[in-house]
């Protein structure tokens, strides 16, 4: 916990309990979290937090970069603790997000047709090994 402090204050954001605990239940799953997901977790801890107190600190971690927003469903978003670009694999079957560690190019472009690039998420859609087994 302590160590979270540092990491906020080089970001100038004010240290609250709630904030750590959603950055701590963010760094300790290194998932991809909906909003709820991340609510039900805190919550344990702080049963009095309101679903829309962790959609305001989720919107103050991703102004200072300290979570990233993945778009793997239209209606959906998922949250995590990894903010480089990267792509991401979601299995159909069992729900699980898969970070990519693939070489891709247009992650690296600052613009496309005059049009300047400020976030890119490439989404392949399939069956996971974990599942391929189960088969
Ligand atoms: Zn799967
Ligand atoms: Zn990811």
């Amino acid at each position: 916990m302590d160590k979270l402090i540092p990491i906020f204050k080089e970001k100038k954001i004010r240290v609250t309990p709630q904030r750590l605990e959603v950055y701590l239940v963010l760094n300790k799953n290194n998932q991809h979290l909906t909003v709820e997901q991340i609510y039900g977790r805190v919550k344990e801890k702080f049963p009095a937090i309101s679903l829309a107190t962790v959609y305001s600190i989720l919107d103050l971690f991703k102004d200072h970069d300290l979570t990233r927003e993945v778009r793997i469903e239209f209606d959906k978003s998922y949250f995590e603790i990894k903010t480089d670009s990267h792509h991401h694999f979601f299995c159909r079957q069992c729900g699980k997000t898969y970070d990519l560690d693939l070489h891709c190019e247009h992650l690296q472009k600052k613009a496309v047709d005059g049009h300047r690039i400020e976030d890119f998420q490439g989404c392949f859609y399939g069956i996971c090994t974990t599942c391929q087994q189960k088969q």
